[in-house]
């Protein structure tokens, strides 16, 4: 099939990658100059609404996914008249912004912290209980811990976020974080990765882990799964972090229409990524979901600086290490790539990652 991919991020990098076998034939759209996707297929450098780029997609291409998801609603609407757009451009307006999204929780009775709509520094006032703890986030485009601020009893407020559009929410006193990846697909499938568990440095990842600790959440999760693709006519991978509370259960903090950072251990963990179940999925192929099997697997992000080519050949000598690279520039917070480490059970990942992460 033909693909057009709306952003050509190190996502649908690995989207490509995941081809192995060369079924379809991709192009990625994308303003900026040699994103990591224009590695491996042609790169069309533009708007993501640019009307001329749009015609050609619509008709030149059999479906059009994303990397990236906050491209044009409009744009997807247009596009979605005349060939099938996966996610709809509905789950991007949802999934765009948090009030939503979280609306969207509320009303299937999916847990999530008390949440608020801010619109100006009134609302925050009125809403604030002085014991309390708040992280007050943009509604939209915020990714990886930016346009967030955290609020702490008798803080004295001073943000600029105000100036946009706000959702408050209460500080989640949680035991971990997990994410569960699902694949609806256009044939009617749908199937669901275990549970990941996932570390955070000022709200960006840092490493994600399977086997969790937290197996026996698995059937909530993916009865929240099923609801939520359900409610949105949903095909393709989507993806939903929760926090686990003191008390074990979990709490919905956001979804991403997409593949997932959490979801790059798949690549080597298991025998279908969350990549290929992507592809597969908006373009109709059939999977045995009870074929799919992971090996235990640690994935570390690799932000700001590049790992030199002594440390990555002195990890792969020593452990089953694969390291990612997205053909990035350094800057400071960004991901430049990624590295997996597989292994036969949990405990001997946890001992190796300690040394790993010694050596890196
Ligand atoms: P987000 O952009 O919403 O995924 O936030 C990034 C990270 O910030 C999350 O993975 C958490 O580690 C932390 N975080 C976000 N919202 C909350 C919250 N309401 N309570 C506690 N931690 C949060």
């Amino acid at each position: 099939m033909k693909i057009a991919i709306f952003g050509a991020g190190q996502l649908a990098m690995m989207m490509i990658q995941s081809d192995k076998n060369h079924e379809h034939e991709f192009v990625v759209i994308d303003p900026s100059s040699k994103p990591p996707a224009s590695n491996y297929a042609q790169h069309i450098q533009t708007d993501y609404a640019d009307p001329k780029t749009l015609d050609k997609i619509k008709n030149d291409y059999d479906i059009a996914t994303i990397d990236f998801e906050n491209v044009d609603v409009g744009a997807m609407m247009e596009l979605e008249k005349y060939i099938p757009v996966h996610p709809s451009s509905y789950s991007l307006e949802v999934c765009q912004d948090r009030l939503k999204e979280k609306e969207l929780f509320r009303s299937l009775n999916i847990d999530t912290t008390p949440f608020f709509k801010i619109n100006n520094m009134d609302d925050l006032e009125k809403n604030i209980k002085v014991d309390k703890s708040y992280i007050l986030k943009t509604r939209r485009f915020g990714y990886d811990g930016k346009n967030q601020y955290r609020i702490n009893p008798n803080d004295i407020i001073n943000t600029d976020l105000l100036e946009q559009d706000c959702i408050l929410e209460e500080l989640v006193d949680f035991e971990s974080e997990v994410s569960l990846i699902c694949v609806s697909s256009t044939i009617g499938d749908i199937y669901y990765y275990p549970l990941v568990e996932n570390s955070h440095d000022n709200g960006i990842l840092n490493m994600s882990i399977y086997p969790s600790n937290y197996t026996y959440l698995q059937p909530d999760a993916e009865l929240i799964g099923r609801d939520l693709i359900k409610s949105m006519n949903y095909f393709g991978v989507l993806v939903i972090e929760f926090f686990v509370s003191r008390d074990k259960r979990l709490i919905a903090n956001e979804m991403a229409p997409r593949v997932h950072n959490s979801g790059h251990w798949t690549i080597e963990g298991s025998n279908i990524s969350q990549f290929e179940s992507h592809v597969n999925a908006i373009s109709g192929k059939k999977v045995n979901a009870d074929s799919i099997s992971h090996k235990p697997s640690a994935m570390l992000n690799i932000l700001s600086k590049h790992v030199s080519k002594d440390t990555i050949t002195n990890i792969e000598m020593n452990y089953d290490v694969f390291f990612h690279d997205y053909h990035k520039t350094e800057r400071k917070n960004r991901k430049l790539g990624h590295m997996t480490h597989t292994c036969a059970t949990r405990d001997e990942l946890e001992e190796n990652i300690e040394e790993i992460m010694k050596l890196l």
